[in-house]
């Protein structure tokens, strides 16, 4: 059966294949550690459960609207409203299964061949598949370690060209974890001022889980000028322990929630009901909860770079939201581990993996090697003993 070229150039998702390999190694009683998924340990908050299962009960069961249910376009609006201080209407709200959908609706709907969409690098891996889907031309925007992996106004201006669609910028971002400032944000929105064909994405899925403050700050509130042609990506699965139920929305002009709507109503009909209706309800009772998360978050975060800071040479960057700490491993590469050179990051996470079980994600997976990000979504011995296995690894390389 001969498939399409389209689907012959995709590559299944590495992060859903490091989780299928961690469940093996564990189904064999391996002593494994995950420091790969991205995804909170923790269930799903208890307002946003109970008001789940009251959704089906009350038989929130059926097909709703494809643009996403008018209470939470209505709800997700005014929260927005209030956080960037100027109005929002749930028309600008389109509402779909999760982030990965909407960005591949986004990407389809706006991009074809000839056109480029400017991608900061280090990204995340899902990016660049959804992207080449629509035919468009990735520039990958290779970021500077001693900027903390953000883009520059400069840089920005100097990949922007007569083909730019789409910039994306990702804030809290994932795999590095910085979370870019109101001067930055605003810096970065003076060049785009100037550009008023390209559309702007911005994906701030992480937006609750900062270390400083209730929010990350927003490309749009420092810079509402900009609303016309800016997508705002946000969504459930991080912030509120949400991953399976699949919910992740955008706001936008009105015209092209339109087109998104559309899109939808044909390629999937309309997001999860129950979800939608679950969320609308409750997401608004859940900031205990939060800042619950991100004070145990916190608490493994130190621990892990309290252990790493054991390790001579090995860099570390401020994890300033999300929960990843990217480590850089260049000056290990060229060493000896029992007779073999380690030639590259991704030949490190293999030896971590085999001799430590120990599974991370190379830099490699995000567009730059001599990197590893580590995910510290686990519990406080687990990362303790993360630590260990990591300091034993480094500290035996020759
Ligand atoms: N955007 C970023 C930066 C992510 O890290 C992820 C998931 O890892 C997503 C989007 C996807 O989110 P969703 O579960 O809503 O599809």
């Amino acid at each position: 059966m001969k498939l399409s070229q389209r689907i012959q150039n995709l590559k299944p998702s590495a992060g859903f294949e490091l989780l299928k390999k961690a469940k093996e190694m564990k189904a064999q009683g391996e002593d494994v550690i995950s420091l790969a998924i991205g995804e909170l340990q923790g269930k799903t908050y208890q307002p946003i459960r109970r008001a789940g299962q009251n959704a089906i009960e009350e038989g929130y069961t059926k097909y709703s609207p494809s643009a996403g249910r008018e209470d939470l376009r209505k709800e997700l609006a005014k929260t927005a409203q209030n956080q960037w201080n100027f109005p929002i209407s749930s028309e600008n709200v389109f509402v779909a299964n999760g982030c990965k959908y909407v960005l591949y609706i986004v990407f389809q709907s706006l991009c074809e061949k000839g056109d480029e969409v400017i991608l900061p690098s280090p990204y995340w891996m899902s990016y660049t598949p959804l992207i080449s889907l629509s035919g468009a031309h990735i520039k990958i925007l290779a970021t500077k370690e001693e900027n903390n992996f953000k883009v520059t106004a400069d840089e920005l201006k100097q990949s922007l060209q007569t083909n730019s669609k789409i910039f994306l910028l990702n804030s809290p971002n994932n795999p590095t974890s910085a979370v870019y400032t109101e001067k930055e944000l605003k810096s970065l929105g003076k060049i785009l001022m100037q550009h008023p064909e390209v559309i702007i994405l911005v994906d701030a899925i992480y937006d609750r889980l900062v270390y400083s403050g209730k929010f990350a700050p927003h490309l749009l509130q420092v810079c509402p000028e900009l609303k016309d042609r800016l997508l705002a990506l946000n969504g459930a699965s991080k912030n509120y322990l949400m991953t399976g139920w699949r919910l992740g929305w955008l706001f936008g002009p009105t015209k092209l929630v339109k087109v998104f709507s559309d899109f939808q109503s044909q390629a999937a009909g309309c997001a999860n009901s129950i979800a939608q209706k679950a969320f609308a309800t409750a997401f608004q009772d859940c900031e205990e909860d939060i800042a619950q998360t991100i004070k145990e978050l916190k608490k493994v975060k130190e621990l892990l770079i309290n252990s790493l800071k054991e390790i001579p040479k090995l860099i570390l960057y401020p994890s300033e939201g999300a929960f990843y700490l990217w480590v850089g491993v260049k000056n290990f590469i060229g060493k000896n581990y029992k007779g073999q050179t380690l030639k590259s990051s991704r030949d490190i996470m293999e030896k971590l993996l085999k001799d430590k079980k120990l599974i991370c994600i190379c830099g490699e997976e995000f567009g730059r090697p001599n990197y590893l990000r580590l995910s510290y979504v686990t519990t406080p011995s687990h990362i303790q003993k993360a630590g260990k296995r990591l300091q034993e690894f480094f500290l035996e390389l020759r």
